[in-house]
């Protein structure tokens, strides 16, 4: 499956970081997590930290999936509205989704803590409604967030043209939100789990998996043999065809990034990242080095090649957006690119077992916007499946949410 077109900003920044080497001989452990992508970062160091024997498997090299197409941008914000989360699954579900995306910032804050330099800069986060018929929604929104303890201000149209030369008719100001470079954040991470004495493999691709009810076995096309107690499936949008059922479709998204901005150009964009209420939405976020990445225009294609050809002409539609939003950004792509992006019919993710391989068998899909989020998120709820513990999310997060 080709994931992106172009050259990411993150590759191209960052280039090869560590050397992992490929499998070459018949493996046994614990847990195996197929994906280096950062979902398989993140759950590989939880449960390593966690005293757990882990190989991670990766059939590209690590970070090179979709993770490095990933614009990144960190928030508590689910693509699906707060109001219609709570219609579809009750309010304390859809508070609970929202909180737990609000802490799991926090959380990712705390694992780059522990690395060098992977570009995590908290922010606040600006939702603007597009047009003037959003207001309502967005107002019984914010409502309902801050009755659930989420921080924000609502900001009429003149702030927002003060305070962020955005012409908007008002929006929705969170102080929760963060970016990282999740590339870097991939690499780092596998490669102290490295260091730590876990293996990790990359250019090893597995080709079939059997799980039984007391281990998983795993062949890589290479024919060579992995045998483990669990299994973590981290193998991003190509999970799906490991299970029968439909569970997202794909999508494509485009983005670029500018060369370094100076202060004034960036003003408040330097600390506050910002997206819309119409759909599909227009976004952006600044770097560490002052420059702005900025996405959105989605579509349904889902040929690489198709894709490819549409990137050039989608960045400039980008940055026609953007100038019609804010008048004082003539922007200009230093890159572009597009990526696959899967979308979940709510917004919400799978995390755990599906009955079609029985509970050996993990799979952390964490489909959506907030891909990352739910991905640290994950880690958590994947370890305490292995371990037979308890999850608040372990229902809504998980494959059994689709019974309701
Ligand atoms: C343009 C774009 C913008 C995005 N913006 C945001 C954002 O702002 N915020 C956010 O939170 N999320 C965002 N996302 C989503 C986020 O990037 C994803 O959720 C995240 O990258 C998924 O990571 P992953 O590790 O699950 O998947 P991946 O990074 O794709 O990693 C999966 C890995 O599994 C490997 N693999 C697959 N099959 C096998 C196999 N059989 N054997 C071995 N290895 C295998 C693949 O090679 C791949 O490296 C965006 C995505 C795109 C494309």
């Amino acid at each position: 499956m080709d994931l992106k077109s172009g050259y990411p900003f993150w590759a191209i920044r960052n280039g090869l970081m560590h050397a992992f080497p490929r499998l070459e001989r018949d493996l046994r452990c614990e847990i195996v997590v197929i994906g280096g992508g950062i979902s398989g970062a993140l759950i590989a160091d939880e449960l390593a930290a966690h005293g757990h024997d882990v190989a991670v498997i990766e059939q590209r090299d690590i970070g090179w999936g979709s993770t490095a197409a990933s614009t990144a941008l960190l928030q508590y914000e689910i693509d699906t509205h707060l109001i219609d989360l709570c219609k579809q699954y009750g309010e304390a579900d859809g508070a609970l989704a929202y909180r737990a995306c609000a802490q799991a910032i926090d959380d990712l804050g705390e694992v780059a803590r522990g690395l060098r330099d992977v570009d995590f800069r908290r922010s606040a986060s600006l939702y603007y409604a597009s047009k003037p018929g959003h207001i309502p929604v967005l107002r019984e929104e914010a409502a309902l967030r801050s009755r659930h303890g989420l921080r924000l201000r609502w900001l009429e149209a003149d702030a927002l043209e003060s305070d962020y030369g955005l012409r908007a008719p008002g929006g929705i100001l969170s102080e929760c939100a963060a970016s990282v470079d999740p590339y870097r954040m991939a690499q780092r991470l596998l490669a102290r789990l490295q260091r730590n004495g876990a293996q990790v493999f990359d250019r090893t691709k597995v080709a079939t998996m059997r799980a039984t009810q007391r281990s998983v076995e795993l062949r890589t096309d290479d024919g060579l043999r992995v045998r483990a107690e669990h299994a973590v499936i981290c193998a991003g949008y190509a999970a799906q065809k490991w299970i029968d059922q439909r569970l997202a479709r794909n999508r494509s998204s485009y983005a670029f990034v500018t060369d370094p901005l100076h202060k004034d150009e960036l003003q408040a964009l330097d600390t506050t990242m910002v997206w819309e209420s119409a759909r599909p939405y227009l976004y952006m976020r600044s770097t560490g080095d002052g420059r702005l990445v900025v996405g959105g225009c989605d579509d349904a294609i889902d040929l690489p090649a198709r894709r490819d050809r549409r990137v050039e002409s989608k960045a400039r539609e980008l940055v026609k957006k953007v100038g019609q939003r804010f008048a004082r950004l003539q922007l200009k792509p230093a890159f572009a690119w597009a990526g696959t992006f899967a979308e979940t019919s709510d917004g919400l993710p799978w995390f755990g077992p599906h009955e079609q391989h029985g509970p050996r068998v993990q799979f952390a899909m964490a489909y959506g916007g907030n891909g990352i989020t739910y991905s640290m998120i994950g880690a958590g709820l994947v370890r305490a499946r292995i371990e037979r513990r308890q999850h608040s999310l372990a229902r809504l997060f998980s494959f059994e949410r689709g019974e309701r």
